[in-house]
């Protein structure tokens, strides 16, 4: 599995059976003055230097020339590389083997995704000539999302702009909401056919789904991902009026709002102290005004999408937390459900304590709604796929 940032990449051998990671990394600050690769191998950790300009390409060549074929990590048989790629606009629906015209319609979504594509392609374009042998097959964080009705993709704009120029919500995260799903189905002991889901899926980046059995009705990441939540340092929703009062009263250049929006809001814009939620919630506790605010204005817009997806599922049979926030965050999930307790939500303090870092289990009383909390494995889901899309080629 290659997960490829501009200057980072994830990589790990994945068992699509178990979903077990007996070899795993990432290279960062690739392109840079110090790029290096950390690596885990079973028990074993390493990390090395490469040398200064290194890209992709070369964490692909140590992942191959040191970890696979000098260490013992060859007793690994690998079948095929899985890529998550952020953006398939209209042209994926589901995850495909990457031939020449996948890699061409993957570039024409680069301007729907100027950051993460071109990234995307990258890995792909490395691991190509690093694993000539090997069937290449891309994940799209978008294709989950193709379900949605029209009358949720569609903004209230000009319809020219959606059939001319492709400007629609499509929605991230669809990924981790596959594996989240499914699992909450099995929790729940009822077929995923048959099961409403809201799911969030809060990290830096948060987005949150209404999923009807098994299917994407509605979520909150738009054409980018800065639509819908507070998350790190994306503002999520804001008056678009506010985008041209930028522009024309204060003249800010379009790249300026840009990075306003995408990495100075959020979390880290309201706290004026940090994007990361585990600090927030540590300052928020010893009275920090900015971080409670901050953690306070994401948990009421998340609380209030979830109220909204009510609407397009009518019963809602498991609210989801995942993400590194979803998975962690004891503060969160409380603040999240005392809004929702209207809608019959009421929270089992001791299991919401208890449950974090890794374990998946119910934070709900037995007399409440059900919320879940589900460690998202989006590598798993990459690796299933891969497999299954090798095994139906031949
Ligand atoms: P992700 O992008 O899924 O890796 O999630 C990153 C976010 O998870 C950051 O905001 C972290 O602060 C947050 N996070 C991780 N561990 C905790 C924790 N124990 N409490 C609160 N937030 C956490």
């Amino acid at each position: 599995m290659l997960n490829a940032g501009s200057s980072s990449l994830k990589f790990a051998v994945v068992d699509p059976q178990t979903g077990a990671q007996p070899l795993s990394g990432i290279g960062e600050s690739l392109g840079n003055n110090k790029p290096s690769v950390s690596w885990r191998y079973r028990d074993a950790r390493g990390e090395r230097a490469l040398e200064a300009g290194a890209a992709h390409g070369a964490v692909l060549g140590f992942l191959v020339g040191e970890l696979i074929t000098n260490m013992a990590a060859r007793d690994l048989q690998l079948v095929a590389v899985g890529h998550r790629v952020v953006h398939g606009g209209e042209y994926f629906s589901h995850s495909v083997l990457i031939d020449t015209s996948t890699v061409e319609a993957i570039e024409a979504c680069s301007a729907l995704a100027p950051l993460h594509n071109p990234a995307g392609l990258l890995g792909i374009r490395a691991a190509t000539e690093a694993f000539p042998q090997l069937p290449q097959v891309a994940v799209f964080d978008t294709a989950f999302h193709q379900t949605l009705p029209d009358y949720a993709y569609l903004y209230a704009l000009p319809h020219h702009l959606y059939s001319e120029h492709g400007i629609r919500r499509y929605g991230m995260h669809g990924t981790s909401y596959r594996f989240v799903c499914e699992r909450a189905a099995k929790l729940i002991g009822r077929p995923l056919e048959e099961v409403n889901i809201i799911a969030a899926h809060l990290g830096n980046g948060a987005s949150v789904a209404a999923i009807k059995g098994g299917i994407s009705v509605d979520t909150s990441m738009g054409m980018t991902p800065m639509e819908g939540l507070v998350m790190g340092t994306r503002c999520g929703d804001v008056d678009p009026g506010i985008l041209i009062h930028l522009a024309e009263s204060l003249h800010y250049a379009p790249a300026e709002i840009n990075r306003l929006l995408n990495r100075e809001s959020g979390l880290l814009g309201i706290s004026e102290l940090s994007n990361d939620c585990r600090a927030l919630v540590e300052a928020a506790l010893d009275g920090h005004r900015g971080a409670e605010l901050a953690l306070a204005l994401f948990c009421y817009r998340l609380a209030k999408y979830i109220a909204a997806y009510a609407v397009p599922l009518r019963r809602i049979d498991a609210l989801v937390f995942t993400g590194g926030i979803g998975e962690n965050s004891v503060y969160v999930r409380a603040k999240v459900l005392e809004w929702l307790g209207g809608f019959g939500y009421l929270l089992d303090e001791e299991n919401n304590r208890r449950i974090r870092a890794g374990a998946e289990g119910r934070i709900t009383r037995a007399d409440s709604s059900l919320a879940l909390v589900i460690p998202t494995n989006e590598e798993w889901i990459i690796a299933r796929d891969a497999l299954q899309l090798i095994e139906s080629r031949e």
